[in-house]
């Protein structure tokens, strides 16, 4: 019975032992060509496309946009007006709740240490200081 899968099986390493395994024959080679291309069209795909936006891409409301008063209190966070953050053609000027004007250079030289060290930098201890609360 098992004969002719020993027969194979002889078959096979002698097409190894001669190099002529090497020699793929042509319609098995169009089949690996289709597959080769079937997987390169699952590949790009619309579901394997990742999202266009951006993970750095943080969406600011609106409404932190237009200021009428120094602070107000929304989305339960009391947010202070730091006119530090603006940019070219979007904002000038940006509500903010994890600082105040007056605290914004200490929050941003805060901001690089965390950059710093989310990018696995060593930092030094000094750099910890301004952390309270
Ligand atoms: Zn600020």
């Amino acid at each position: 019975m098992c004969e002719e899968l020993i027969a194979a099986h002889t078959k096979f390493n002698n097409m190894i032992e001669d190099k002529t395994w090497r020699k793929v024959d042509p319609c098995d080679a169009r089949i690996m060509a289709l597959t080769t291309k079937l997987e390169q069209l699952e590949m790009t795909r619309p579901a394997a496309i990742k999202p266009a936006a951006g993970r750095n891409e943080v969406h600011i409301a609106d409404w932190r946009k237009k200021f009428d008063c120094e602070k107000k209190d929304m989305e339960e966070k009391t947010w202070h007006l730091c006119k530090q953050h603006k940019t070219k053609d979007d904002y000038d000027g940006l509500y903010v709740s994890l600082h105040t004007p007056k605290t914004h250079d200490k929050w941003e030289k805060n901001k690089k240490v965390c950059k710093a060290k989310s990018k696995g930098k060593a930092v030094d201890s000094s750099a910890s200081e301004g952390a309270t609360k």
